[in-house]
């Protein structure tokens, strides 16, 4: 249950990249944590490091394993 909470903080902070195919969680060595979109990459409309929170964005993907990290 406290995890269930915690995901839904995490998502109204976040908005549409939280549980996106695209996103990744790029973590620096201070700590601070920032969402990549890798899309990006495909398109370059598309910021590299979104303003957050995303409430629209044409190119959402949901995906069932949200915030993965880079390496995953
Ligand atoms: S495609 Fe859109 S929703 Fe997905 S990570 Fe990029 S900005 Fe976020």
């Amino acid at each position: 249950m406290l995890v269930l909470v915690t995901n839904e903080l995490k998502n109204m902070q976040v908005g549409l990249c939280y549980d996106c195919r695209h996103a990744r969680t790029i973590t620096s060595d201070r700590g601070s944590s920032f969402i990549m979109c890798q899309y990006s990459a495909v398109d370059s409309t598309f910021p590299k490091y979104p303003r957050l929170p995303v409430f629209s964005c044409a190119a959402y993907l949901p995906t069932n394993d949200p915030l993965r990290t880079s390496n995953s």
